[in-house]
């Protein structure tokens, strides 16, 4: 049986995770982090805690889903107690992703901006048609609900990394995230990426491929949060027992 640790689990994603975890053969929730305490019921033989050594200590496993910072904390007390981490929290900005990296030394972590099987896919399909389709414009069109704090979308990001690398661009030189005013033409090489928050949407990605006469749309929706949680379980069952290092959801679907 496998331990899981569970951090954010207050949160959105968190508490799901948390109902399908009791679903889930060979796996049970152990810990549970809060900052202060969960204002619903949880079975009493989880240890509920603050202390972050304590959290890590009782669990095989950690399952993140939070806020950039709070992650950040996780993966800093996570060096001094190691444990197979699946990161899900999006976000993160570069100081928290060298940490990742750092963790990812000395113990194995899996993070992925996306945890679904068809977003997996989508990224290899994008790789694929962006190498296949040179000329064509790339542009990037994500919609999610209106608490999403981090813009653009974590998913849209990695998206658009795929785009970037079928054609041995550097994404960081041509992504665009915004266009306003009296800009000029678009650019050749530019991938633009956009983010629209609304209502309660879960999660929605379009990779465009335009030319002209004819234009390509890959798009994906994801219509339940299930779908992640269910994804880091999957990955969670994957990673106990790999080496340090960090790995992806493709790594872990094989793909
Ligand atoms: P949410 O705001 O509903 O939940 C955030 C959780 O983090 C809460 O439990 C909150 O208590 C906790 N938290 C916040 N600050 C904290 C701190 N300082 N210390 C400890 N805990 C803290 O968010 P959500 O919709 O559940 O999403 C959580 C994260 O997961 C976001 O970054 C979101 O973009 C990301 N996400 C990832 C995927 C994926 O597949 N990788 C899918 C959906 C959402």
């Amino acid at each position: 049986m496998v331990k899981v640790g569970v951090f954010g689990a207050s949160g959105r994603v968190g508490k799901l995770l948390l109902e399908d975890l009791k679903q889930t053969p060979d796996m049970s929730v152990s810990t549970v982090y809060v900052r202060n305490s969960l204002d619903f019921s949880i079975d009493p033989s989880i240890l509920v805690t603050s202390d972050m050594k304590a959290f890590l200590k009782g669990c095989d496993l950690v399952i993140d889903f939070s806020l950039p910072e709070a992650c950040e904390t996780l993966l800093e007390a996570a060096m001094k107690t190691p444990k197979p981490l699946v990161i899900g929290t999006t976000g993160l900005n570069t100081h928290q992703l060298n940490l990742l990296k750092d963790a990812s030394e000395v113990m194995p972590v899996l993070y992925a901006t996306n945890m679904s099987l068809g977003v997996a896919l989508l990224n290899k399909l994008v790789y694929q048609a962006s190498a296949a389709l040179e000329g064509f414009d790339i542009e990037i069109v994500e919609m999610h609900h209106r608490h999403k704090k981090d813009a653009p979308s974590g998913t849209a990001l990695t998206l658009s990394e795929s785009a970037a690398r079928g054609r041995g661009l550097d994404i960081e030189k041509v992504r665009v995230s915004g266009r306003d005013g009296n800009i000029g033409a678009r650019t050749k090489d530019e991938i633009s990426v956009m983010a629209l928050r609304g209502g309660d949407i879960v999660g929605r990605h379009t990779v465009g491929f335009y030319n002209d006469g004819e234009f390509i749309e890959l798009n994906h929706t994801a219509t339940s949060r299930n779908t992640f949680s269910k994804g880091a379980i999957r990955a969670g069952a994957w990673l106990v027992g790999k080496e340090a290092g960090l790995y992806s959801i493709a790594d872990c679907l094989e793909m």
